[in-house]
């Protein structure tokens, strides 16, 4: 059974009214969308401001990653010129882009906080051999700030707020911790700011209910670290 003639008309009324409308799409990759606060993107290895690293090779990371596309090897310190606080530092670092899927469950899971995410996710390669990230590329230089390999973009912000999420989340889910730093500083940064707004009505916690921290940010409550 035909259907109204008209229809045809109307479809094109509807696309010559939509022409008069504000264009809902950015000019990519000119013009780019508000970066999220809680990104993940591609990952940095931290030192502290002292310039060593916190990653002490525990493997942690390697171990809960679920897509198994961490690779870590843990060595003794040099005693004369050791490279982390800890008696071991990681000596091999890699993360594996083909496989990560950015959860950061590997971020929640290490002890130090070496291993966070910026908000970088544009970056692509065109061999394997690239896609697979080593600690020289991941340890952050010696200003503090991530490396910018050639085949990355990044813009102002990608590096705000790293691992956000961390920053923002009250150790052990409890609302007295809101807010509350319980990281270590990071060289570049010091000790970066918490995620604003998130409990605004929420009465100061007690002044015993706040961590204290050593020399490299290491709170003294069980649980939780971040
Ligand atoms: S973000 Fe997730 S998938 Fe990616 S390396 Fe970390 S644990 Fe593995
Ligand atoms: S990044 Fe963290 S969890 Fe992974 S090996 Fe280093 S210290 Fe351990």
């Amino acid at each position: 059974m035909a259907g109204d003639p008209f229809d045809y008309v109307r479809g094109f009324a509807v696309t010559f009214k939509k022409l008069f409308e504000d264009r809902l799409t950015d000019e990519y990759p000119k013009e780019k969308a508000p970066i999220a606060l809680r990104r993940h993107g591609r990952h940095v290895l931290n030192r502290y401001e002292d310039g060593m690293e916190k990653c002490i090779g525990c493997e942690l990371c390697a171990g809960v990653c679920p897509a198994r596309c961490i690779y870590v090897r843990g060595a003794d310190n040099p005693p004369d010129d050791p490279v982390s606080p800890g008696e071991r530092w990681g000596f091999v670092y890699e993360i594996n882009y083909l496989r990560c899927i950015h959860c950061d469950l590997c971020v929640e899971a290490c002890p130090t906080e070496a291993i966070t995410e910026s908000k970088l996710f544009e970056f692509s390669f065109t061999n394997r051999q690239d896609a697979i990230y080593t600690r020289d590329e991941l340890l952050v230089g010696d200003d503090g700030q991530p490396q910018k390999l050639p085949w990355e973009d990044w813009r102002p912000g990608d590096d705000d707020n790293t691992s956000a999420w961390m920053r923002a989340t009250a150790p052990a889910g409890n609302a007295n911790y809101v807010g509350r730093v319980a990281w270590a500083g990071e060289l570049g940064y010091g000790v970066r700011a918490p995620e604003q707004g998130q409990l605004d009505d929420l009465p100061d916690p007690p002044s015993d209910a706040l961590p204290t921290e050593d020399a490299h940010g290491h709170d003294d409550h069980d649980g939780g670290h971040h």
